[in-house]
């Protein structure tokens, strides 16, 4: 009896640290959207200065979309649905970064051509 208190269990040990590293990505990755929330609000905000967003018709506002350029665009579609968003799915105002363009945070109203629906 005294054997089995001295030897560590292995398979105890083992389990113990996949959930401390569980644990871990957890936490990084339940701090990560508020992170690049942070991070993408304080980024600039994009606007048709950029040659790319001016050429897929980035506007902040998705009900001055111009849609006669742009037919692709429907009713109702913009930044916070989109899935190239970095911010909360949804949200109704504020910014936040966007997978395309990098350094630049983009309106949760806003859209452009590259609009993509969340799946
Ligand atoms: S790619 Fe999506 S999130 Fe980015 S600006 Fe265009 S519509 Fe908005």
């Amino acid at each position: 009896m005294s054997e089995l208190k001295s030897k560590p269990d292995p398979s105890r040990r083992a389990f113990l640290a996949s959930a401390a590293v569980a644990a871990s990505a957890a936490l990084v990755g339940g701090l990560r959207p508020a992170t690049a929330r942070a991070a993408g609000s304080k980024l600039p905000h994009l606007t048709d200065a950029n040659a790319m967003a001016k050429s897929l018709g980035y506007t902040p506002n998705h009900n001055e979309v111009k849609t006669a350029q742009f037919p692709t665009y429907k009713a109702g579609e913009h930044c916070s649905m989109c899935r190239f968003f970095k911010g909360t799915p949804g949200e109704k105002s504020g910014y936040a970064g966007c997978q395309i363009y990098p350094g630049y945070s983009v309106n949760a109203q806003g859209w452009c051509a590259s609009f993509s629906a969340r799946s």
